[in-house]
């Protein structure tokens, strides 16, 4: 594949990065409210994530939905615009990568429907790379960061 093409602009989409536009508060005393459940607690008893202090039941609870895949922690670290923004590119990324890869298995149909010869499937064999490695970040990138109205903020 060429550079500059449409496979490796996908995979340069792909491997952009994104930055969030909200920096965690600074705090004014020893005790500050946890951005979670809006209990004040000492801030030595905290977390900080990128919204602000966590008190420590919050994370403990974070940490675990994460790990049973229940809720990303994106949700304390991002502010609801950017994790709306990020789910946005994934999606895009990924129905990008679904029009790169039909258009390439097409190529391959008509190669081995043309000119069959062992090479056809050459094209065939990049299209699911793509939608399987690039198509499957977006997808995971936009399952991850979507707004759900249960930890919109
Ligand atoms: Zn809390």
């Amino acid at each position: 594949m060429a550079r500059g093409g449409p496979v490796d602009r996908l995979a340069r989409d792909a491997a952009a990065i994104s930055t969030p536009t909200e920096t965690p508060p600074v705090p004014a005393g020893d005790h500050v409210a946890c951005v979670h459940c809006g209990k004040t607690v000492a801030r030595t008893e905290t977390d900080l994530c990128g919204l602000g202090f966590r008190c420590r039941a919050c994370s403990d609870k974070a940490e675990l939905d994460e790990l049973t895949g229940a809720k990303p922690d994106v949700a304390d670290h991002l502010v609801a615009e950017d994790r709306a923004r990020f789910a946005e590119q994934g999606k895009r990324l990924a129905l990008k990568a679904l029009g790169v890869g039909a258009l390439l298995f097409a190529c391959g149909s008509v190669l081995l429907v043309f000119a069959p010869s062992p090479a056809a499937f050459k094209p065939m064999l990049l299209a699911l790379i793509v939608v399987f490695a690039i198509g499957g970040q977006g997808y995971a990138r936009w399952r991850r960061f979507r707004v759900r109205p249960s930890n919109a903020k």
